[in-house]
């Protein structure tokens, strides 16, 4: 099976890229990346996973690597086409059930980034600035966690969220890249109220981004990244697509089948009666299981009314665990010999026991599945950040400072 980031570059992200900018061209030459006029250590962060966007010119964290462009938190700027608040007041906007967004919004490749609201500078169309006095502002992103976002909008889009009750437990949910930029949108305007111009701090995020440092300043951020801060590897580290690694890690965790694997006896007939059900009314019962994450203790407990066979095909179709998206059935040989482990290679194989391993909601904190390995981390914590954005939530002192 191929990465599925690739099929969301060709596809998703080549769309929304391709689109032609209706920026009016402001041919400000670019900064020379040797220059200390242009040193500055305003903060600008990601909007979805708080981290810094790098400079490529002098500044307190880039004095002699100006070079930062093919490094993952180098800036892209995502815009909304021209009249996106008119668009937003439709009734049909609010749920995207099976729907994609992808063209209302712009991603802006970033050539220089000399730090500040107003450091963005784009091949061909010059100078570029966080100001949240437009009516369809730019924003800043990772380019990785714009591919995140549209994953996670790809999954949300398979259910019938609706967007606009945020007050009710089943809703709110964005399922579309429109819903998440007007949150992130909203949220640039809350982080200074009442005051309309260029955005001079980074963006707030209600949970604090669960964990991420955040500084107004790139020399305290570096006096703290000096000072081991572990907070700032995680954050720092790649959250992107790797289905080797992914799979290999994965399957550290994998346990031999148990000798006795019968589903408690009241149950032992259900599998059968559910297999029994004509498609839409079996689709219904499985599509309840997902997303298959933050388990109750009593959950993470096997029941074995499901085959594993049933177990596998899940956990590689990405529909229990969308955040391991890039779990691929295809890299399980190599692996294997790797490992030197054959165990997932058998039929023995625990998979029932795998899956709710990684869907206990402390699958990345010490004691969890996949503690230690920083990406995953990483990956987790911006998936849940995605998950928890809802209009109208806002910061207030005192909230989650807890990674992941
Ligand atoms: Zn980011």
């Amino acid at each position: 099976m191929p990465p599925l980031l690739t099929s969301v570059h060709h596809s998703q992200l080549h769309n929304l890229r391709s689109q032609s900018l209706d920026v009016i061209p402001n041919h400000a030459p670019l900064p020379d990346p040797f220059s200390q006029d242009y040193r500055c250590d305003d903060v600008v962060v990601c909007v979805v996973c708080g981290g810094i966007c790098k400079p490529t010119v002098y500044s307190s964290l880039a004095v002699h690597d100006p070079y930062l462009r093919r490094d993952w938190m180098h800036p892209t700027l995502i815009r909304a086409q021209k009249g996106f608040l008119e668009w937003c007041k439709q009734p049909h906007t609010a749920t995207a059930y099976r729907r994609r967004d992808d063209k209302v919004l712009h991603a802006i490749p970033i050539t220089q980034f000399r730090g500040g609201p107003d450091g963005f500078y784009a091949e061909g169309l010059g100078k570029l600035v966080i100001n949240t006095a437009d009516a369809e502002m730019n924003l800043p992103i990772h380019a990785r966690c714009i591919d995140l976002a549209l994953i996670f909008c790809r999954y949300q889009s398979r259910f019938s969220i609706n967007f606009r009750a945020f007050s009710t437990p089943e809703g709110g949910i964005p399922s579309s890249i429109a819903h998440l930029y007007e949150i992130w949108m909203k949220r640039a305007l809350m982080t200074n109220p009442g005051l309309l111009g260029p955005l001079h701090q980074p963006i707030d995020e209600p949970n604090n981004y669960f964990g991420a440092v955040v500084t107004q300043k790139l020399y305290e951020y570096r006096w703290t990244l000096s000072h081991d801060n572990y907070n700032i590897a995680l954050q720092e580290a790649d959250p992107g697509p790797s289905s080797l690694y992914t799979t290999h890690v994965v399957m550290l965790r994998s346990h031999p089948l148990p000798r006795d694997v019968r589903p408690d006896p009241k149950y032992e007939t259900l599998w059968e009666t559910i297999e029994k059900q004509p498609p839409e009314i079996r689709n219904r019962i499985m599509e309840s299981l997902e997303p298959f994450d933050d388990l109750g203790i009593e959950e993470t407990r096997c029941t074995r009314i499901a085959p594993p066979s049933w177990w596998k095909a899940r956990l590689f179709s990405h529909d229990l665990h969308p955040w391991l998206y890039d779990l691929d059935e295809a890299c399980l040989r190599t692996v294997c010999v790797s490992t030197g482990n054959s165990l997932p290679l058998s039929p023995q194989m625990d998979w029932e026991r795998l899956c709710r391993d990684m869907a206990q909601p402390n699958v990345c904190k010490p004691g969890g599945a996949l503690f230690g390995h920083a990406g995953l981390s990483n990956r987790h914590r911006i998936w849940r950040l995605l998950n928890s954005a809802r209009l109208g939530h806002f910061s207030s002192p005192g909230s989650s400072t807890c990674f992941t």
